[in-house]
């Protein structure tokens, strides 16, 4: 089984190329931020605790995150692979990733990290924020929040996917498909190795 990280801050294109990908590879897709707005147009107890932290911009916190990812991990183990997209964000999730998969001999293959410069993912969120819905797309103060907390927490995981050689850095600011022509380079090379 493979397992792909898309990795990159807010607004970097991580759902659109998992869109793309996951047509192609028909993989298992698992996007943590879907699985909370889910819970929050249910109401579910998850969901009321998650749109407390979404909503003021912060990370919802990893007990809660780990657990709602693991569920969903073990729905998928009839697959060719799985797709991440929004997870891991913090280090104590990657860690919690790499033992719930190696307990099966798995691991993570591939990170694909999207990088895009923070004055156009601001405009993107903004955009996306007229047609989405999403309350933490259309407030400029949460969306520098985010952007903050990305930079803070998450993106150091670029260090630790890096020495365990899987990192693949993607320039982002090109156009859809040829993000997606790299992102596909980047897995021929994986699955070659
Ligand atoms: P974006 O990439 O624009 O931040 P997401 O849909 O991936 O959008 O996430 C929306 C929100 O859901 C995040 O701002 C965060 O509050 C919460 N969230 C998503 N994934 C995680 C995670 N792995 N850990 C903690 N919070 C998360």
């Amino acid at each position: 089984m493979m397992h792909i990280v898309l990795f990159g801050p807010p607004g970097a294109g991580k759902g659109t190329q998992a869109g793309l990908l996951k047509e192609r590879l028909r993989f298992a897709y698992i996007a943590t931020g879907d699985l909370f707005r889910q819970h929050m147009k249910e109401q579910t107890e998850l969901g009321r605790l998650a749109q407390t932290y979404i909503d003021r911009g912060d990370l919802v916190p990893d007990e809660v995150t780990i657990e709602m990812l693991k569920n969903e991990v073990n729905k998928f183990s009839g697959a060719p692979g799985i797709i991440f997209d929004g997870f891991p964000r913090t280090t104590v999730q990657a860690e919690a990733l790499e033992k719930m998969l190696g307990e099966n001999g798995e691991k993570i293959n591939l990170v694909l990290a999207l990088e895009v410069p923070e004055d156009v993912l601001i405009q993107r969120i903004l955009n996306r924020g007229k047609t989405s819905g999403r309350s933490d797309d259309t407030d400029r103060k949460t969306i520098i929040k985010r952007l903050k907390k990305y930079k803070e927490v998450t993106e150091p995981l670029k260090d630790y996917y890096r020495k365990k050689e899987v990192l693949h850095v993607i320039d982002g600011l090109q156009d859809i498909e040829a993000v997606h022509r790299d992102i596909l380079q980047a897995l021929e090379k994986t699955v070659g190795r």
